[in-house]
């Protein structure tokens, strides 16, 4: 490791959980990463499991993005810097850090525009074929570890990610002061956004679901009312924005019929890739929809919040998982009683 400074003698080989093909996962050794002259290493602490990271082990693919590979799966990760390149100061040894886990190209269109998310050469943690964050260190860019104070706990440090989900759906819907927000699902993502849209100043967040757990999970967490699944709110009750959160296609279209004339949809879930939409409503009321991929920018203020209090990303973890357990976390995720599993790798 020339050039790289480390906090103490870092072992040289790791345990890693990777995953085989669709429902296999093993633990394996593989090399620790030895960063570049710009990355930092990191000693992984804590890592969500993500909706995606289920699907994939289920599945084997999102979309195009196909596991053809042994491939880590996880990327809501935090941790402590371990270890830097030649270019990355030594006062960064020790930080607690959040990772930020797309890393774009920093040179195209869409990265010089700021709107790196929509980066087409993002490589992004456990996307086929990039390797995540199921693994006890990982070397990232040194900007895209971000220092977290002592506030921000190792969990809510990973949880930073989905709740950068929530701050990039409710900027892309013009969440402020006095909105009334409509949120459809209340898994983690739904749950997150409702708390920004809270933050945001937001006077009424209404959250809907088909499990009766995750309603009364956001009651607690900062939804002021929920309603049935599938209800259309009546023209009186009509919100400002909708968030759709759930990707199922009776929440879409309801929530769509709830919006107010001019207002803003936002479409965060994924599920089946076409589903029908009222164009009437769309047209007859010019409503804005839009989609979100990511999201960009959004780390600074997502410490923020949960340094400040303002949204509790603690209060969703509802399981630990050590690395060799990562098949119980992923299929704890599927239980709706369940919010956010963790997997500490170190463990
Ligand atoms: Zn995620
Ligand atoms: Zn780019």
């Amino acid at each position: 490791m020339t050039d790289v400074r480390t906090v103490a003698a870092l072992p040289t080989t790791m345990r890693a959980s990777v995953l085989y093909r669709v429902g296999e996962l093993g633990v394996e050794d593989r090399p620790v990463p030895v960063p570049a002259a710009d990355e930092v290493l990191v000693e992984v602490g804590s890592v969500g499991v993500c909706g995606s990271d289920v699907h994939y082990f289920r599945h084997g693919r999102i979309g195009d993005y196909v596991v053809q590979a042994p491939l880590v799966l996880g990327h809501e990760a935090g941790g402590r810097v371990v270890g830097v390149g030649a270019e990355v100061p030594a006062q960064r040894l020790g930080q607690r850090v959040s990772l930020e886990p797309g890393i774009p190209c920093r040179r195209c269109e869409a990265c010089r525009h700021g709107r790196y998310n929509l980066c087409p050469d993002v490589r992004f943690f456990a996307t086929p074929p990039v390797d995540g964050a199921f693994c006890q260190y990982v070397a990232v860019p040194a900007d895209f570890a971000y220092p977290v104070p002592e506030a921000v706990s190792d969990d809510a440090a990973g949880l930073l990610e989905p709740l950068s989900v929530g701050i990039w759906s409710c900027r892309k819907a013009g969440v402020g002061p006095g909105s009334r927000v409509l949120i459809a699902g209340a898994g983690p993502i739904g749950l997150v956004t409702a708390q920004v849209a809270v933050a945001f100043g937001a006077i009424e967040v209404i959250a809907t679901d088909v499990a009766a757990p995750r309603l009364d999970a956001a009651r607690r967490l900062g939804a002021t009312g929920t309603v049935p699944a599938g209800t259309v709110l009546a023209a009186g009750d009509a919100v400002d924005v909708f968030i759709d959160c759930s990707g199922a296609a009776p929440a879409v279209d309801a929530g769509i019929r709830s919006v107010r004339p001019a207002g803003s949809v936002v479409l965060v879930g994924m599920g089946a890739d076409t589903i029908p939409v009222p164009i009437p409503v769309i047209q007859g009321r010019e409503l804005r929809v839009t989609g979100t991929f990511r999201y960009a920018n959004t780390w600074p203020l997502a410490i923020a919040l949960a340094a400040a209090g303002r949204v509790d990303l603690d209060a969703l973890v509802t399981g630990h998982f050590g690395l060799a357990e990562v098949g119980a976390a992923l299929a704890a995720s599927a239980d709706p009683t369940a919010i956010k599993a963790i997997v500490t790798p170190q463990h």
